[in-house]
């Protein structure tokens, strides 16, 4: 176990930098641009539009972020502006221009398969996108996830700022940074505009770091009634599972209507560390075509979920896209593993990072049976994973420090070339702790 003491980030000076189209983040290679689909959903054709975009305009790359939204890498300050065009075009450009979040809410991709008579998601979700419109100064990381309790609340690691989740007979509230859960009345689009505006007046980037006097007065103000809180999930795995509900004709409908028995299947794939290409993104949509989904809808875990006809629709897809690259199994052990671009992509990497983590993943994988998480990140920062995993390996002067169930910015245990840290975790005991991939006691001072 490491201590808990923090190091400085290498590089944070684009820390709290949210991209946008006009608004492009200066990388390791390029300017990082990013398009923010309205639910997290996008036509077939849309994500062709942004396919051809990334080769035109980027360098061919596309990342599927945590919070349901697309990156394409590599522009240059000659293609920044045909970038925002095309994409604008095809009803994928910026909604604000004011520096607020290009997208307010988060949703899970099964929204809008919630039974009947409770509250319709991507529709609430829409509301509050019209809300935070109306607001100035809301923060550009500024988040509103909202959800179901029919799947579970499985949005927990995106740090929302507020949570709304949709229980039977009404809806439920979480401010970040409180411990509590409170039950809206009918208006309580109302108080969540409260709490939107209160965050906006407040000064901070995030709720969390509200004062908790201020943030107490939101509940006290609508005297809202305190509730348990919703039963938690964990978020949907790769792979082909029933729809939650029965398939509404308003609510997330495939585009064909199932003519068989068995009735449509959700196919959840996700991008190997959320990174892809424009092949891959243009290869998903003649696949959503094929199998008859009406829609990409892009999933926190980093992939995409297609809602397709049926059972035997879905398997084909499924195919097609683990040919392609994508994780379409559970136990894919990849899965198991986050990474951020690193090097040469991001200027602050020294060692490249998503070739070490696929190769680490497969080293990992009777870890990852067990529900162990693994790390690699290019510096402290941990763009993929600030949280604490299992075990973290933070790339330094083309070397990894090695830290064990902790954040990347903790006092690391060792320092290893990957090499050696791969054949440490090959010859480990997966029924044992990581600790032994670290025999020799941890120094005092940090390694140098
Ligand atoms: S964590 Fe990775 S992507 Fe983030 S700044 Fe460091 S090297 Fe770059």
């Amino acid at each position: 176990m490491n201590a808990p003491r923090r190091v400085a980030p290498e590089a944070p000076s684009r820390r709290g930098w949210c991209p946008s189209l006009a608004r492009p983040m200066p990388t390791g290679d390029g300017l990082l641009a990013r398009v923010h689909p309205p639910l997290g959903r996008l036509t077939a054709a849309q994500a062709r539009a942004v396919a051809d975009a990334a080769r035109r305009f980027g360098n061919g790359h596309v990342d599927v972020t945590a919070r349901a939204n697309l990156q394409i890498r590599g522009v240059t300050e000659a293609s920044r502006c045909g970038l925002a065009e095309a994409l604008a075009a095809a009803g994928l450009g910026d909604v604000r221009h004011d520096g607020g979040p290009q997208r307010l809410t988060l949703t899970t991709p099964l929204a809008g398969f919630e039974p009947a008579g409770t509250v319709d998601v991507p529709a609430l979700a829409r509301r509050i996108e019209a809300i935070g419109l109306e607001i100035a100064g809301l923060p550009p990381k500024s988040l509103v996830a909202v959800e179901s309790d029919v799947h579970g609340i499985a949005l927990g690691p995106a740090e929302a700022d507020l949570h709304c989740v949709a229980i039977r007979g009404g809806l439920a509230l979480h401010l970040a940074g409180d411990a509590a859960w409170w039950r809206l009345p009918d208006d309580g689009e109302t108080i969540v505009e409260a709490a939107l505006r209160l965050l906006a007046a407040s000064g901070q980037r995030r709720m969390r770091d509200v004062f908790d006097v201020a943030r107490a007065e939101i509940p006290a103000r609508f005297a809202l009634p305190p509730i348990p809180a919703p039963a938690a999930s964990s978020a949907p795995s790769p792979g082909a599972f029933p729809l939650p509900t029965p398939v509404g004709p308003e609510r997330g409908s495939p585009r064909s209507a199932p003519p068989v028995a068995d009735g449509p299947v959700a196919l959840l794939v996700d991008a190997p560390f959320g990174r892809g290409t424009a092949d891959a993104l243009g290869r998903l949509a003649d696949t959503a075509d094929a199998a008859g989904a009406a829609d990409l809808r892009l999933s926190p875990t980093r992939g995409v979920l297609l809602v397709c006809v049926d059972a035997g629709a879905a398997e084909t897809a499924r195919r097609a896209l683990a040919e392609a690259g994508f994780l379409t199994r559970a136990d894919d052990p990849r899965g198991a593993v986050a990474a951020c671009p690193g090097a040469p992509a991001c200027a602050s990497g020294s060692t490249p990072t998503l070739h070490d983590a696929a190769r680490l993943a497969e080293a990992f994988r009777p870890f990852a049976a067990r529900g162990l998480r693994a790390h690699v990140s290019g510096c402290p920062k941990g763009c993929a994973h600030p949280g604490a995993a299992d075990l973290t390996l933070v790339g330094r002067d083309g070397r990894y420090d090695v830290v064990l169930s902790g954040r990347p910015d903790a006092l690391p245990a060792t320092r290893l070339p990957f090499e050696a840290a791969l054949e440490r975790v090959r010859r480990a005991d997966s029924a044992l702790s990581l600790a032994q991939i670290v025999p020799d006691p941890p120094p005092g001072p940090r390694p140098s």
